[in-house]
């Protein structure tokens, strides 16, 4: 299967399953916006409980807030957005499209990377067991002929984005001969900056109306919050303050569901440090970061880390983790050495002293911070697209399960009477009274089994309980895991332990 068919069944199956729906649908949606349905709902919360455990709940010296929206405008003069949040773009004149010129080069480069990929596998495919990649990659005439292409056109990239050259950046594009993939012309525009703030009013009569924006990044409300958390918290350096909330940014293209919307949820965290220690943190947090999407399982061959050659105005370092998503690699996490340029630029703005005074040392200073910044919505994509699968059965058939990380699964259990009658319908309802104080449980007793099986695999629910005549007698049912479809019969004492093992956050988060 292509990855754009991928990509489309991922669609269609967040759709099909309540998981997400087009934002405003009935009018024709409006665009980069989703809402999220009933079980996206819960996958959704599942994982901001997963973020919110391991990075605050067992972290002593990291807590929570969670600041407004709306905020004075001048934050935004202070922390760059007013003057630098802004996105290159350019327009077709064919088409009348519009795209962000940095990723229409972007993508002239993953192609390319495409290419080496496709080398690889024929390769792999001839030399069976004696294929040796890194041989390959540094002998084979084509593969290094890409490499010096690509190596060629990044070098150029980054003279250009560094030096704001817009000038620069549309002779790239047109150089590497980049066409619009709707009119395949390359009629193309200068290229213009275009800031992502949203604005809106705050006050009742347009004449006293102030101007603020929708914040387009939940950190700035960490920073201006500050001292107010480490002096009532009583919190020594190194500490830290994490929050979860939504974003808002007028992207320019916005065509890849959730991976880029309009309106969206970002999980931050900035740890505030002594000046001098950030390389140390920087490097203690990208291990840590790595090691918290790889306890959910998906597969360490589909992260990478990508170090920032332009640096924003801000950062001393910076990277990304990258998600193999159905479009290839693509920016999930941003760590960012953010040095005391927030803190210390609201001190400008604000003529507010914004220092920590340490009591070991005996001395003030600006602290130096460290961040961690994911988005929600990508982390549910990421999740979300790379459990949809479409499995071949020994007997031919075939079942579309969602093989989310059971720790995340909306619904932890089905409960299903094996028919409709003879008392099944009543004990199932008593097991669920039991059993939902410990765990999200869901009651289906309508079509065969088989089906109702297939229908729990396509929401990703993890165990599926069989009551049947057997159970009246013995109070056993079947147990049966989504993964291997393994069915068996227990008491519901020990399936209670069984799935409360398989579910235990330490097991999960302890790495
Ligand atoms: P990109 O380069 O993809 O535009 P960014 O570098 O601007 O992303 P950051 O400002 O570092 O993103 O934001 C932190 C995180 O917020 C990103 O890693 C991403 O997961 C998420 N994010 C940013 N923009 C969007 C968006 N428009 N829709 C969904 N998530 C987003």
């Amino acid at each position: 299967m292509s990855n754009d068919d991928k990509f489309k069944k991922v669609i269609s199956h967040a759709k099909e399953y309540g998981f997400i729906f087009q934002s405003s649908e009935i009018y024709d949606g409006l665009s980069a916006v989703y809402d999220y349905g009933q079980n996206g709902t819960e996958l959704k919360n599942n994982i901001k409980d997963y973020w919110i455990k391991a990075m605050v709940q067992l972290n002593e010296n990291i807590v929570n807030i969670d600041s407004a929206i709306l905020m004075h405008p001048t934050i935004w003069k202070a922390s760059g957005h007013v003057d630098a949040f802004n996105d290159p773009l350019i327009d077709n004149k064919d088409s009348k499209k519009r795209y962000r010129a940095d990723v229409l080069v972007e993508e002239h480069v993953a192609k390319i990377e495409n290419n080496i990929l496709k080398e690889i596998s024929k390769a792999k495919k001839k030399f069976k067991e004696n294929f040796d990649s890194d041989q390959f990659l540094s002998t084979n005439p084509r593969v290094v002929g890409y490499k010096s292409e690509i190596n060629k056109i990044i070098e150029t990239f980054n003279k250009v984005l560094e030096n704001d050259d817009l000038v620069g950046l549309k002779k790239l594009i047109e150089d590497l001969e980049i066409v619009c993939p709707i009119s395949g012309s390359k009629n193309w525009t200068d290229v213009k900056q275009f800031n992502l703030m949203f604005g809106t009013k705050l006050g009742a009569s347009t004449e006293n109306a102030t101007d603020l924006f929708l914040r387009p990044e939940t950190a700035q409300g960490i920073f201006v919050n500050f001292l107010n958390v480490q002096k009532t918290g009583r919190l020594k350096i190194p500490f830290g303050i994490a929050q979860i909330g939504k974003a808002f940014r007028n992207e320019i293209v916005a065509r890849q569901f959730i991976f880029r919307m309009r309106e969206f949820e970002q999980m931050e965290m900035q740890y505030f440090i002594k000046p001098g220690t950030q390389k140390e943190w920087y490097s203690k947090w990208k291990e840590t970061r790595l090691a918290w999407h790889l306890s959910l399982g998906l597969g360490k061959e589909n992260y990478r880390f990508h170090d920032h050659q332009k640096l924003a105005h801000y950062a001393d370092a910076a990277c990304d983790i990258e998600f193999d998503f159905p479009f290839g690699f693509k920016e999930l996490e941003g760590i960012h050495s953010r040095t005391d340029f927030d803190l210390s630029s609201h001190e400008k703005y604000s003529s507010k002293k914004i220092k920590y005074f340490d009591p070991l040392s005996n001395e003030s200073y600006t602290p130096y911070v460290l961040e961690t910044s994911i988005g929600l919505d990508r982390m549910f994509l990421a999740v979300f697209s790379k459990s949809l699968i479409e499995e071949e059965l020994a007997d031919g058939s075939k079942r579309v399960v969602l093989k989310i990380p059971k720790i995340l699964a909306p619904k932890k259990i089905a409960i299903l009477p094996l028919l409709k009658k003879d008392g099944l319908p009543e004990l199932s309802k008593k097991i669920i009274e039991e059993f939902k104080w410990d765990f999200n449980t869901v009651y289906d007793e309508k079509d065969a089994i088989g089906r109702r099986y297939r229908r729990q695999d396509a929401l990703g629910t993890p165990f599926c309980l069989t009551v049947d005549h057997q159970s009246l007698n013995d109070g056993t049912v079947t147990i049966r895991d989504r993964d291997s479809m393994i069915q068996e019969r227990m008491k519901l004492d020990e399936v209670k332990l069984k799935i409360k093992n398989e579910l235990d956050i330490k097991t999960w988060l302890s790495f």
